[in-house]
């Protein structure tokens, strides 16, 4: 007799993706870094429970913008917002504002939350931690730091209390010469200030190699109205007050009244939390991180700002702390936290920033930290018209140029200029990814017409002048 085999439905349950629909990101910190995690494991989960403590008062701004509405190019801070608290928590996304970790416990996978509004603290579960702590400024010991209108800039609040304060006052002092003042020399002096620059360094802008920085720095003299000194090879020592800052004193010697400072000497990555848990830190003093921005302990990620990147010119540890990085860090950690692959490969530190007119950018390696490297370098500076000499708007671009004179690898480009110095640099960085030699980028087909470029675009004068200098 024939038997009849029943029909019957096999089940396959696949627990990896049912945990991963059930997971639970827990994200510390919501600016850049950690709200591109939230909103891309959002997008990749819909079903995650999703959660950044942020000791912050927003999430999500541009930090970036800052200098500009100090400057007064639009009224409403909130312009600087890119997500607000309401808009994360319409993609069910929890969002605590003003709660500090106080505490990582990976054995447990808790933290420990603190409430700033009532103290109270709490524990709070994950399956995946993603620490996105970032940088706080750098503030030596000065005497007498805390009286009245002396700031950092870092945060909203920051940049608001440096507008109202800059409004009531003539004379301010700048500490430090890196992008960040430079962006607020701009701001102070186009709103009519007197300002006293004061930096260690020989020269302003030290990441640029001194023909390049002294460049810039004769350009804001000479484009200042007669409203900005410099003082340089100097140190602030000591600010002068009862309540109310009224002066400072240099460790050379110079005194000079002040009615405000900001002080944007450096930042330092917020390693705190992750350093007492255990996680390991690079040389940088930066959260050390894999390539999918994994720390030492399963199922702790890093990026942005608290984490160590690797320079992709010389494949050494650097802490170069940018929002566009922070951006595609947090986007990695997201991938491969919800269960995907991909690789955060390094950085070259690009970086581009103006003052007045002056367009200001860099990417790879300057050629003094070439040489710290151990590169035996080359290098060229080219002036030249960013267009044809005989177009209207014309303006002169600098580009410097570095290889190495072993393998004529290019290793890094600087190019200052009233017309577009930054495109220049950007159009480098892609040849410094792909790790090109100074032969290959002489072959790049670049465009020209004459409202764009010379007809000998100025990469192609720099690498042809490196080219002959090489042999
Ligand atoms: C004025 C200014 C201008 C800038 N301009 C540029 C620019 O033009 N281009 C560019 O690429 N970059 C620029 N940057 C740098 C850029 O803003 C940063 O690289 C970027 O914000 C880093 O993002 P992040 O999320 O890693 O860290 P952060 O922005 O530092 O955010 C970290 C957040 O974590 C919070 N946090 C820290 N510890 C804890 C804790 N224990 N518990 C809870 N919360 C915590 C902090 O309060 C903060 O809100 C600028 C920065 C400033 C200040």
């Amino acid at each position: 007799m024939r038997k009849t085999v029943k029909p019957y439905w096999v089940i396959v349950i696949d627990f990896e993706l049912l945990q991963n629909l059930s997971m639970k990101i827990v994200i510390i910190g919501g600016v850049a870094a950690g709200a591109k995690v939230a909103a891309k494991s959002r997008r990749l989960l819909p079903d995650a429970e999703i959660s950044i403590y942020t000791q912050d008062t927003h999430v999500s701004y541009s930090a970036c913008g800052l200098p500009y509405y100090i400057q007064g190019n639009f009224e409403d801070w909130r312009k600087l917002i890119v997500r607000s608290k309401e808009e994360f928590e319409k993609s069910n996304i929890n969002i605590h504002i003003r709660h500090r970790v106080v505490k990582i416990l990976p054995i447990d996978k808790k933290i420990i939350v603190k409430n700033l509004e009532n103290d109270e603290q709490f524990f709070v579960n994950y399956d995946k931690l993603v620490i996105a702590t970032g940088s706080v400024p750098r503030v030596a010991d000065f005497q007498n730091k805390n009286l009245k209108n002396i700031f950092t800039l870092k945060t909203l609040e920051d940049g608001i209390a440096i507008r109202e304060t800059m409004q009531r006052v003539n004379n301010i002092t700048l500490i430090g010469g890196g992008y960040i003042n430079i962006e607020l020399l701009e701001a102070f002096v186009k709103n009519g200030k007197n300002v006293t620059l004061v930096e260690r360094a020989p020269f302003i802008l030290s990441v640029f190699d001194e023909d390049i920085a002294s460049l810039i720095q004769n350009y804001i003299l000479e484009n200042c109205s007669g409203l900005v000194k410099i003082i340089t090879d100097d140190i602030v020592s000591e600010f002068l007050g009862e309540d109310t800052v009224k002066g400072v004193l240099t460790a050379k010697g110079s005194g000079f009244e002040t009615e405000m400072v900001v002080i944007s000497a450096g930042v330092r990555p917020v390693v705190d939390i992750a350093e007492d848990a255990g996680i390991a830190l690079g040389i940088t003093g930066a959260i050390k991180v894999n390539s999918r921005m994994e720390t030492s302990i399963n199922d702790i990620y890093a990026c942005g700002d608290c984490c160590e990147k690797i320079n992709m010119i010389s494949n050494t540890p650097v802490w170069i702390p940018l929002g566009s990085t922070a951006n595609k860090e947090g986007r990695v950690a997201a991938v491969n936290l919800c269960g995907g692959s991909e690789d955060f490969e390094g950085i070259l530190g690009s970086a581009v920033t103006r003052y007045m007119d002056l367009n200001i950018s860099l990417s790879g390696l300057s050629e003094k930290n070439a040489q710290k490297l151990g590169y035996d370098t080359v290098s060229v500076v080219v002036t030249k018209k960013d267009k044809a000499g005989y177009m209207p708007e014309v303006e002169n671009i600098t580009l410097k140029l570095v290889a190495d004179r072993r393998s004529h690898r290019i290793l890094g480009a600087q190019a200052i200029g009233c017309g577009d110095a930054d495109k220049k640099v950007n159009s480098i960085s892609i040849g410094l990814t792909q790790r090109i030699t100074v032969e290959q980028l002489l072959d790049v087909d670049l465009t020209y017409a004459p409202p764009f470029s010379t007809s000998v675009d100025i990469i192609h004068s720099a690498a042809r002048m490196l080219k002959s200098k090489l042999s």
